[in-house]
């Protein structure tokens, strides 16, 4: 389809489409070019629809340029300061001398900048209307950037998330939040990370890692909370050891800036001095100010609210990515993002099964998880099995030096419904995890598969081996 050609037809509704004249009109115009807008854009010129793409900031939104990219770079670089550190303990004589910042940024730049360009450039090579300012939806069918309205026979809102905080707890000065701890030009001796959640545990792991002394204060009680909570018990255990402090089932009061730090107070009584405090108590949606209520768009406490086709109430209104309540990541908006371009081009994909979403948690060790935890799955199904297969018969696990599991459970007599693994580089089994959990197999189905021995995919292999009741390296 051309843009001419849909120029004329039946998305005239509304005053401010009057004025539309074919170069401003689409088949969809996207609100936001983060993961969920920028691949529904890519998707849908691949489709042959008409794009207009706005984004008042970079392509490629919260992901490239202050999530995803630059904190596993912080991570990776992370995990060589700790390789020099061990290097005796594999028979390798090095030395731990310190972390310069202003070169580990330049690599985390250099890692963003390149993919930056990557993607301009994918999205320059499609024919996209890449709309740079600030949008605002002002009718049902237009959004508004700087005097010029973009009228769309679909219009999908994926504006994203920003990182909060909490009431009388400013940002500012020795109180951040993700998004300023990526651009630190020096190490902090002392760090307090408020929040035990995904953003928090990388963090306190970047910085422990980096050399600081680090404290979490969680208010659930236990760190990663929505995962199993073994995998907790296993992420406090491996903290614990890398001596990275954590306060879980405890509240924040309040924190003060001094002339050279922060203290930090607990509800507790409990004071703690640091160089630092990170806030990283969750994100919120970016949808205030933008004219969604006005069109008519159900919003709830600030999320907008869509149905299991990514569509809002309001009729050729869509949603995608962090401003839908459920998982905050990018690969979710990918996927909304993707699935929306089709479904607006009749190809009826099928929709997306939230639970069928892979998670991975970068701190060391890394976690990895799919479907229900043990908890969610005995509510869900009733009857259930678990199995864990602890990473200490497997032989690269031993090799790496890295302590862990992997934890299977299934429906009684069915399919496998919940994989959680911790681990060092343990992200990387998320892979086959998913196609477990989605292709609903069983023990027994996995268990007939080949694992690459001396790997550490094979510990999943082994886990659906004793399950299906013929453990190999099984103790249990
Ligand atoms: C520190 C951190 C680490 C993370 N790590 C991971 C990870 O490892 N893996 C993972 O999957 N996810 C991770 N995430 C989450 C991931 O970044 C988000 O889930 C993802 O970016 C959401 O995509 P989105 O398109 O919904 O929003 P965003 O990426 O936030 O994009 C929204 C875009 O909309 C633009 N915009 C907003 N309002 C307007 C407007 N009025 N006009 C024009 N443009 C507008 C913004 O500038 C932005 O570019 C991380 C997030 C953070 C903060």
């Amino acid at each position: 389809m051309t843009q001419g050609a849909v120029g004329s037809d039946a998305h005239t509704k509304g005053a401010s489409a009057m004025s539309a004249t074919a170069e401003n009109t689409f088949d969809i115009v996207i609100l936001g070019g983060g993961s969920g807008g920028y691949a529904c854009a890519l998707r849908a010129a691949e489709l042959g629809l008409s794009v207009a793409l706005v984004e008042k900031g970079k392509l490629g939104g919260t992901c490239l340029h202050l999530g995803c990219i630059p904190t596993k770079a912080l991570l990776h670089a992370a995990e060589v300061a700790d390789t020099a550190r061990e290097g005796e303990q594999f028979g390798v004589k090095t030395t731990f001398e310190s972390v310069d910042m202003s070169g580990v940024n330049a690599y985390k730049d250099g890692v963003v900048g390149r993919l930056y360009k990557g993607l301009q450039g994918l999205v320059k090579s499609k024919s996209i209307e890449y709309v740079e300012g600030e949008g605002r939806l002002v009718a049902k069918n237009t959004v508004e950037v700087a005097g010029r309205q973009l009228v769309g026979k679909n219009v999908v809102l994926a504006t994203g998330s920003y990182a909060k905080s909490l009431p009388g707890l400013d940002i500012g000065g020795r109180i951040m939040t993700s998004e300023q701890a990526l651009f630190l030009d020096y190490v902090p001796s002392r760090v307090v990370v408020l929040g035990g959640g995904v953003i928090g545990v990388e963090f306190a792991s970047v910085f422990k890692s980096f050399g600081s002394e680090v404290t979490i204060v969680e208010a659930l009680p236990r760190l990663v909370a929505a995962e199993d909570e073994a995998i907790s018990k296993q992420l406090e255990r491996s903290f614990r050891k890398r001596k990275i402090n954590f306060k879980t089932g405890v509240k924040f009061s309040g924190a003060t800036q001094t002339g050279d730090g922060v203290q930090v107070s607990l509800e507790s009584g409990e004071t703690i001095e640091a160089d630092l405090l990170l806030v990283a108590v969750g994100r919120g949606p970016v949808t205030a100010g933008l004219g969604y209520e006005e069109a008519g768009v159900t919003v709830d406490r600030g999320f907008v609210l869509a149905n299991e086709r990514c569509q809002t109430n309001v009729e050729g209104i869509y949603a995608v990515g962090d401003i839908v309540p459920g998982l905050q990541l990018a690969h979710r908006g990918f996927a909304q993002g993707i699935f929306v371009a089709e479904h607006i081009a009749g190809l009826n994909p099928p929709v997306i099964d939230e639970m069928g979403i892979p998670r991975v948690t970068y701190c060391e060790p890394e976690i990895a998880s799919i479907g229900y935890t043990e908890a969610q799955a005995k509510e869900k199904f009733g009857e259930i099995e678990t199995y864990d297969y602890n990473l200490g018969g497997n032989g690269k696990s031993q090799i790496l030096g890295t302590a862990g599991f992997v934890k299977l459970v299934r429906q009684k007599d069915g399919p496998v419904v919940g994989v959680h693994m911790i681990g060092s580089r343990m992200g990387e089994q998320v892979g086959e995890a998913q196609l477990i959990y989605n292709w609903e197999a069983l023990p027994s189905d996995v268990a007939q598969l080949i694992h690459a021995h001396p790997t550490q995919n094979e510990a999943l292999g082994e886990a659906h081996l004793a399950l299906a009741g013929k453990p190999l390296h099984a103790h249990a």
